[in-house]
């Protein structure tokens, strides 16, 4: 139990004197009352129409369908996308991904990575505003809310009122088509790792594995819990994107912005009274952008990390300015130095092009090319080389050296493959076992090689560890991978 949820602590700060003693308050100092925890107040957004918002949503749109299309599509025999990790390959579209092929990962990570520093030096936390998973799912459970409760001002009033039937029908109303989306959400996250269609069969008839059961369902809880409940809170407390964002804005970088020299002092007044008269600026102080806050902060205390850079205070902002008759843009995307210098909107844009951007992206452009040209250039399969721990060398029939190996040899194509065996680095040296090998699609498959050598003498090797190399050939021009090994020539 959190006690200091439950009454305030009494903090008594305590000064230290230059020889450490620490100095007592005044007996007659009244001791200050400091609540360490601040409670949570709930957030009602209100919902809001405009450019960004239009924006979100299209991101919405194009991320779900992905998210939860892509399972689905198949591609020649398989499931297009299918990280089947119980037999350790990736799947997308027609690439076979094995673990040796980690280095596509890192290359992904590194692409991801630039791009976000790219995107937040250009415009701030775009990723967090429009893409990031806890923005969008916020934004389809609070349609939902909306739905199912009404906006803002009628969840506030039922929120505040008793319970009664019409309350706990709405609230149960909306909790169901809460959870139906996310179990949606966690059965197709799943349906990456087991293939969708048999899952979806397993589902119906209560057939699943232990592993696809608690992750759909642990899945389904956190969507459910974090957009539903968490919402700005995963972005104020718990995402460490949001303490680090300020490392990579500058005085250049586009973000949502008041205009305070254009908008204070800011007061209401009637639609028809001329602000210079009234010595007032643009703001209304309608309060509207905070309301359509998804974090609950007011814009017109500057820039704050809580921020999300969701635009939704831009959207509404001109919606108002639009009512009273005054320019949009009180609120809007600009950089600090595009304010404080009163640029022009190309000249502002020039300025985001600066170098730390042009950086970003040649660093980009690298990594996408360097990524393209190893996907184009690679090799559609593997090989591994290990000895045969159980059969060291021998002396074979005709007095030769005999050393066995064991070679696996991974398809990386969704067509059966031959390969052809050969060995070199040693005078004399030959496969003796089968050398044509024929793999099925995706397969991967540990083939015996027997090879041997002279004995020392006059062209054998002298006695011990000789780096031999075998070159494993697929037919059709398709590529050869060379392998070194140790071949054992025993005293
Ligand atoms: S929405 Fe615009 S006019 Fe209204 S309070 Fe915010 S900044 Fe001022
Ligand atoms: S201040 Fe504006 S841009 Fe920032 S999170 Fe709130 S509504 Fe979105």
């Amino acid at each position: 139990m959190n006690t200091t949820t439950d009454k305030p602590r009494v903090v008594i700060p305590i000064a230290v004197s230059p020889d450490k003693s620490p100095i007592e308050p005044p007996p007659d100092a009244d001791p200050e009352l400091v609540s360490l925890y601040e409670a949570h107040k709930k957030i009602y957004p209100r919902s809001v129409q405009g450019f960004f918002s239009h924006w979100r949503w299209a991101m919405v749109w194009l991320t779900q369908i992905l998210f939860y299309g892509l399972p689905w599509l198949e591609w020649g025999q398989r499931q297009a996308v299918l990280f089947d990790l119980g037999a350790r390959r990736f799947y997308i579209f027609g690439l076979v991904l094995y673990p040796q092929d980690f280095i596509y990962l890192t290359g992904i990570l590194v692409i991801s990575a630039y791009s976000l520093f790219l995107f937040t030096a250009v415009a701030g936390r775009l990723w967090c505003g429009y893409a990031c998973p806890q923005t969008v799912y916020t934004e389809i459970f609070l349609w939902l809310e909306k739905l199912a409760e009404g906006d803002r001002s009628a969840r506030m009033r039922r929120d505040a009122g008793p319970w009664n039937a019409q309350k706990m029908g709405r609230k149960a109303g909306k909790h169901a088509m809460w959870l139906g989306v996310a179990l949606v959400t966690g059965f197709s996250f799943v349906g990456y790792f087991t293939p969708v269609r048999e899952l979806a069969g397993a589902f119906a008839h209560w057939q699943l594995g232990s592993w696809e059961i608690f992750w759909t369902f642990f899945y389904a809880f956190a969507t459910y819990g974090n957009a539903g409940f968490m919402r700005e809170q995963v972005c104020k407390y718990m995402c460490p994107y949001a303490r680090f964002q300020s490392a990579m804005f500058d005085k250049d970088t586009l973000i949502v912005t008041y205009d305070a020299e254009r908008g204070e002092p800011r007061g209401a007044r009637s639609k028809k009274a001329d602000p210079a008269t009234l010595n007032l600026g643009a703001c209304v102080d309608c309060s509207l952008c905070v309301q359509v806050c998804p974090t609950g902060i007011d814009i017109r205390k500057g820039l704050q990390y809580e921020c999300i850079g969701c635009g939704a205070c831009a959207d509404v902002c001109d919606t108002v300015m639009d009512k009273v008759g005054y320019a949009r843009g009180l609120v809007k995307y600009s950089t600090e130095n595009a304010i404080n210098q009163h640029w022009t909107r190309s000249q502002t844009l020039r300025h985001v092009l600066r170098p730390r951007v042009l950086v970003y992206v040649a660093i980009l452009a690298a990594a996408v090319i360097a990524m393209a040209v190893s996907l184009t250039l690679r090799i559609p399969f593997k090989v591994d080389v290990v000895r045969d721990r159980g059969a060291l060398a021998r002396i074979a029939e005709g007095g030769r050296i005999e050393n066995v190996f064991r070679l696996q040899i991974m398809n990386a194509t969704e067509a059966t493959q031959q390969f052809h065996i050969s060995v070199s680095g040693m005078p004399g040296l030959e496969v003796v076992s089968e050398n044509d090998v024929q793999i099925a699609s995706t397969e991967a498959r540990w083939v015996a090689v027997r090879v041997q050598g002279p004995m020392e003498g006059t062209e054998g090797a002298a006695p011990g560890s000789h780096t031999i190399h075998f070159e494993i050939k697929a037919q059709g021009n398709v590529g050869t991978v060379v392998e070194k090994a140790a071949f054992i020539v025993p005293r």
